[in-house]
């Protein structure tokens, strides 16, 4: 199968989606808080009611994609896929079930297939965050097996 791209330059300023299921929305907003500054020098997307409540307690600009339920996990997948984002951090909740688990898989999934980094907890949000690449360009891309054929 051939990929249409082959590598994504990722520039210093990120395209950071963001995400948090309810029951993770608090631990989300204090997480953003308290790296306020950094997230600042980023360019930020979310879906919906994340999105919204990131913007409020920020006071930043965040793009947001539609409610997760309702497509926005499968919008920051496309966004992947098509190299329009870049780091995302999802906060998901690991003890109840979502109307919406095959969208997260999914998203899993295509963050995998283009070696996108993706933080399901608070302390790989904070590695991520405070890693040196943040601030640098990344090539990253599909597998490279993937692009044989
Ligand atoms: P929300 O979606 O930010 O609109 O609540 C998150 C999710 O449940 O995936």
């Amino acid at each position: 199968m051939t990929i249409p791209y082959a590598t994504f330059t990722t520039r210093p300023r990120k395209r950071l989606a963001l995400i948090a299921h309810d029951n993770r929305k608090p631990d989300m907003l204090e997480w953003a808080l308290a790296n306020r500054d950094t997230l600042g020098q980023h360019e930020l997307y979310a879906t919906g009611t994340t999105g919204r409540l990131v913007a409020e307690a920020l006071d930043l600009s965040v793009t947001r994609f539609l409610s997760g339920p309702y497509g926005g996990d499968q919008q920051v997948g496309a966004g992947i896929a098509e190299g329009r984002l870049d780091c995302v951090v999802f906060f998901w909740d690991p003890l109840e079930t979502q109307p919406h688990d095959v969208d997260v898989k999914a998203l899993l999934r295509i963050a995998v297939v283009y070696d996108c980094p993706i933080a399901w907890n608070r302390a790989t949000a904070d590695f991520i965050l405070s890693s040196p690449l943040m601030a640098g360009i990344y090539e990253r891309g599909p597998r490279a097996e993937a692009n044989t054929g």
